[in-house]
């Protein structure tokens, strides 16, 4: 039987956890990948309902206390949660979701669903973080610090998680993840480079 499983995939910002997953999408399609909320400004080239559903805070609190949020948190000055009724809706039909989220939300996720599988992105040192926050040149100096700032303390927490994965190499990482969610994946075969 199929039975749809909900994953959690956390890690400092600039990990690499967005590439890594959608490395992974790419090879297993029938994955569902959550769109959360979230009162940051888009980036460059984001769009509403892709990336991100972007609302104001007013918007943000409305939904927390509706209850609409299956779990949410404060990141660098920002507002992010999850849309609940998505999620319940792949579980219901025993597809598996997949939640990209920061550390304080995973561990709501956890009590709330403790039969998820929790998986935390570590990157290979904390100048290697740096540098890959910079090289994005998506977000201001000040927001790059207020990240760097979180990290330890988010990889502190690496511990609580089932698995942990080193964001090394991106292929590398993406084949431990795959195995993590697909165990009876064959783990020697290879993945097609356009998948990576
Ligand atoms: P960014 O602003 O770089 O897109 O995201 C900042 C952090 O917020 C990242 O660590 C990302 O995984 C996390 N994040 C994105 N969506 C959510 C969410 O729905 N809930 C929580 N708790 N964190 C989220």
């Amino acid at each position: 039987m199929n039975v749809g499983k909900l994953i959690v995939v956390t890690g400092p910002s600039g990990v690499g956890k967005g590439t890594l997953v959608r490395s992974l999408l790419a090879r297993h399609p029938q994955l569902h990948l959550s769109i959360s909320m979230t009162t940051r400004s888009p980036r460059p080239g984001e769009v509403d309902g892709q990336q991100y559903y972007f609302v104001s805070k007013s918007e943000f609190e409305r939904q927390v206390k509706a209850g609409n949020l299956l779990e949410w948190a404060e990141f660098a000055g920002n507002c992010y949660g999850t849309p609940r009724a998505p999620i319940e809706k792949s579980l219901a039909q025993n597809q598996s979701a997949i939640l990209e989220i920061e550390l304080e939300g995973a561990r709501q996720v956890k009590i709330n669903f403790p039969q998820a599988l929790r998986i935390f992105i570590l990157p290979p040192s904390l100048s290697e973080l740096e540098r890959r926050l910079y090289s994005r040149a998506s977000d201001s100096t000040e927001a790059i610090a207020r990240r760097l700032q979180r990290a330890p303390q988010e990889i502190a927490a690496a511990e609580e998680f089932d698995i942990q994965i080193i964001n090394d190499r991106l292929e590398t990482a993406v084949r431990e993840l795959e195995f993590a969610i697909f165990p009876h994946l064959n783990i020697e075969d290879p993945i097609p480079h356009d998948k990576v």
